[in-house]
């Protein structure tokens, strides 16, 4: 085969175009700036959006908002100088994991958790209940934190999607092997990140619907009050999976998996941490939940879920003060599990947590569950 008509076949990294206009000669391209590739994410991030439908038919209005995932009355609570610390946005390194670690950064409040995902008339109207009302607990509030929680997930989910043909060029420069280990790499994120992108589409929808028809069965919570404002505040979603596999309908199997959001906030003065789930897309959340609920004692309680806020969202703002209190090998645990992304399967029984010495609030009453 001559090289042009070589030229011609489909690159052998699956990108669909034409070597000639995909690997070949990558080796000697000039590599590209990853303060580059971090602005252009950064630039979709920003780009807003209105992911209110479809929990309501109202038409959007008022242009973009920029809104707060926890309200920042409630990261006035725990900020030092208008500042928390943010596992937020760790660019390009976060996705990539080839350098550097996530650590949790200084960021001002008015920055901290927020994000262009709704107009300025669905922001008010739709988080009303939670925004404009003493937060009790309610099936309806429950929901709408869950629903908020997914969207802040979605848009990013779509950005880090977008990003993946971005992501594939940050072999320019390197060597074939590396290329390749490159593209293997990207591959199989870009895979979990679209199977992540249908998931939180199709939680939004059913979510979303359900919101609108104002039926709230379907929502499992459970909300403790704390004695004070939590030192981690969160709005975040993670994964729970079970090793448990169901039958799906191509009748392959594939393992349970269902989101479960983490609330850190507080309220008309009172302080809350809340766990909220979709009932309908199974009992995995329900039933680690309920695992949590009867075997952590109060006094460790609080502690498992800040350590759980911190490792598996990235929109977890954490008080500066309590942060500096921590001795150097708790930083580094914390560091280590928001890297390694560990999440469930890390529960080591209530001794250890206990032997942590990470001060947080003790619940002084459950508000509110629905475990079914
Ligand atoms: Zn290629
Ligand atoms: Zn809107």
């Amino acid at each position: 085969m001559n090289q042009s008509s070589a030229l011609d076949e489909p690159c052998w990294c699956g990108s669909a175009l034409r070597l000639g206009d995909c690997h070949f000669d990558r080796e000697h391209r000039r590599p590209l700036l990853l303060s580059d590739v971090d602005d252009e994410a950064r630039r979709r991030g920003n780009q807003p959006r209105c992911w209110a439908a479809p929990a309501t038919s109202t038409p959007c209005a008022g242009g973009a908002a920029l809104s707060h995932t926890v309200a920042r009355a409630s990261l006035e609570k725990i900020a030092r100088e208008q500042h928390v610390y943010s596992v937020a946005w760790g660019g390009v390194t976060s996705l990539i994991r080839t350098m550097g670690k996530r650590m949790p950064k200084l960021l001002g409040i008015r920055q901290a958790s927020a994000f262009f995902g709704f107009c300025v008339g669905h922001d008010n109207s739709l988080f009303e209940p939670i925004e404009q009302r003493p937060f009790a607990g309610t099936p309806e509030q429950c929901a709408l934190l869950l629903y908020r929680a997914v969207c802040r997930e979605l848009h990013y989910c779509n950005v880090k999607n977008d990003m993946f043909p971005t992501y594939r060029l940050l072999d320019s420069g390197l060597g074939i092997d590396e290329q390749r280990e490159h593209q293997s790499l990207c591959a199989k994120r870009a895979d979990t990140a679209s199977i992540e992108l249908r998931t939180l589409e199709s939680m939004r929808g059913e979510i979303g619907r359900a919101i609108s028809l104002k039926q709230y069965d379907w929502c499992g919570y459970w909300v403790l009050e704390l004695e004070r404002p939590p030192p981690v505040m969160c709005c975040g979603l993670s994964f729970e999976s079970s090793p448990l596999t169901v039958a799906g309908r191509d009748s392959k199997t594939r393992p349970v998996l269902q989101g479960l959001s983490m609330h850190g906030f507080t309220s008309y003065g009172r302080h809350f941490v809340a766990l909220v789930w979709d009932l309908r897309q199974g009992p995995v959340a329900g039933r680690r939940v309920q695992a949590w609920r009867f075997s952590l004692p109060q006094e460790t309680v609080g502690r498992y879920l800040a350590i759980r806020m911190i490792e598996m969202s990235d929109n977890t703002h954490i008080a500066p003060d309590w942060w500096d209190d921590q001795v150097f090998e708790i930083k580094e645990m914390l560091i280590g599990r928001i890297n390694s992304g560990i999440g469930e399967g890390t529960y080591q029984g209530s001794a250890f947590w206990d032997g942590l010495r990470l001060p947080f609030p003790r619940p002084v009453v459950e508000v509110s569950v629905r475990l079914q």
